[in-house]
């Protein structure tokens, strides 16, 4: 039997979520009935099925998507996923976060998404970067600089980017770099891009703590996921003092009570690609991972890891979201029932938007910056965007994820009202 390829049944779960979180906003703040119409409809949904020609000479298809979710702010800005749990309904919720964490960071961008279903780990670089090249392809009349910018995202990095940036150029006839952030330095990529979500997500913890009274030198921390953004958190927490008490991938983890030895974990990270056999540690699974005593718990892999099945076993004292949509609504209720500090992902992994966007401008300049001025625009906007957040949800009494929703919906709400409906 042929198999359906489009997943319209897929994991729609972050989509719902976010309505529901729309939902929730709605009765602290208030935005107009068309402004909620245009966020509950996103503006554009494309599916491509992606053919490529394996090593072996066969032909296999992909399936593709891109999601437009809002453009109230500006052109569309968000991140290309290569995994096998990409789905439609999955496309559509990670849009929707962009058009919030780009409204909380006030940033001129709205929401998109995009991936494809394939396990980069189970094809050959060929074959990725072949299956990157069609993908931008089929895509090259909608995407582009003053259009929709892509991104990384779980699966994809600097060197899919490249792909991307090359075949958008190629079909164009001339080059153009702004058409993707995360790109390689020597491509108009930014310094810094590689490790500002992590960054941003630590400066984000710091103050948090600092707020709460928490301690951050030598304070307890597990990262849960060990790629673009789980390892920047690793290694800029470990930087500050932080002790990473336990690190995974989607292998398992490993722990040390008294901290890992972070060059150890990159080198034997680097050779092996995961923890398995990792000789200073003791291993441990991603669920021991997520319900160990720490004071700061960083779920920084897959969405939707924190649940009402499990919340009960979580132990941190607060969960800062590395990962899109990480925390179930019910999970998170029982977190704030309890005391535990949640920081919602549009807030605490925006370092790696703000740090696109510094990369964005200077690829439409043509002019590059320093890497510590980067890092200064990149500490002072994440530092903006939480006050602006606390100041939100303590004016509305209500939890951070709501006070970032209001602040966010708020300025989406305004701009479109602004723009009117065309015609
Ligand atoms: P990545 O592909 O670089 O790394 C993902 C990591 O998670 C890997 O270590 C992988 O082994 C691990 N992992 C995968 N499945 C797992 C599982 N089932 N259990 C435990 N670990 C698992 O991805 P990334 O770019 O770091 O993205 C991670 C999350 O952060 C995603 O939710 C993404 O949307 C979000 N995010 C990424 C960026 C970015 O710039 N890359 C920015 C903001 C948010």
């Amino acid at each position: 039997m042929l198999k359906n390829a489009y997943h319209p049944q897929g994991e729609a779960l972050l989509w719902e979520q976010f309505l529901e979180h729309l939902e929730r906003t709605l009765r602290v703040t208030n935005l107009h009935p068309a402004t909620v119409e245009y966020l509950s409809h996103p503006k554009r949904v494309v599916g491509v099925p992606v053919p490529v020609t394996m090593d072996d000479g066969t032909v296999r298809f992909f399936m593709g998507y891109r999601v437009i979710h809002d453009i109230s702010l500006g052109p569309s800005k968000g991140g290309v996923r290569f995994h096998p749990s990409v789905s439609l309904g999955g496309t559509l919720g990670l849009a929707a976060l962009m058009t919030l964490k780009s409204a909380v960071y006030g940033l001129p961008y709205g929401g998109a998404a995009g991936g494809v279903v394939v396990d980069p780990k189970s094809v050959s670089r060929r074959e990725i970067e072949r299956l990157s090249r069609r993908y931008t392809a089929e895509l090259v009349s909608l995407i582009g600089p003053d259009e929709d910018i892509l991104g990384p995202d779980l699966g994809t990095d600097a060197r899919v980017m490249a792909w991307i940036m090359d075949t958008f150029s190629m079909n164009k006839g001339q080059t153009v770099p702004g058409v993707v952030t995360g790109k390689p330095p020597s491509l108009g990529g930014s310094a810094s891009r590689v490790d500002s979500a992590g960054r941003g997500l630590v400066y984000v913890l710091q103050e948090m703590a600092r707020k709460h009274g928490m301690p951050i030198k030598g304070a307890r921390v597990a990262v849960q996921g060990f790629g673009q953004v789980g390892k920047a958190v690793a290694q800029a927490a470990s930087a500050e003092g932080l002790k990473v008490i336990a690190v995974s991938t989607s292998r398992g983890g490993v722990y040390h009570r008294e901290g890992l030895d972070m060059k150890a974990l990159e080198a034997y990270h680097g050779r092996e690609g995961h923890f398995l056999g990792f000789p200073w540690a003791t291993e441990i699974t991603n669920a021991e991972l997520l319900s160990l005593d720490v004071d700061y718990l960083v779920p920084a892999a897959l969405e939707n890891v924190l649940t009402k099945e499990n919340v009960s076993s979580v132990r941190a004292k607060m969960v800062l979201e590395g990962a899109n949509g990480a925390t179930a609504p019910e999970a998170e209720d029982a977190l704030l029932s309890r005391g535990v500090v949640v920081v919602p992902d549009i807030v605490a992994n925006g370092g790696g938007l703000v740090v696109s966007y510094l990369e964005w401008v200077q690829d439409l300049a043509m002019f590059f910056f320093e890497e510590s001025e980067v890092q200064a625009r990149l500490k002072d906007s994440v530092t903006r965007a939480l006050e602006a957040t606390l100041a939100k949800s303590q004016g509305l009494n209500t939890s951070l994820r709501m006070g970032a929703y209001a602040l966010a919906l708020e300025r989406v709400n305004l701009a479109a009202r602004l723009r009117g409906v065309y015609p």
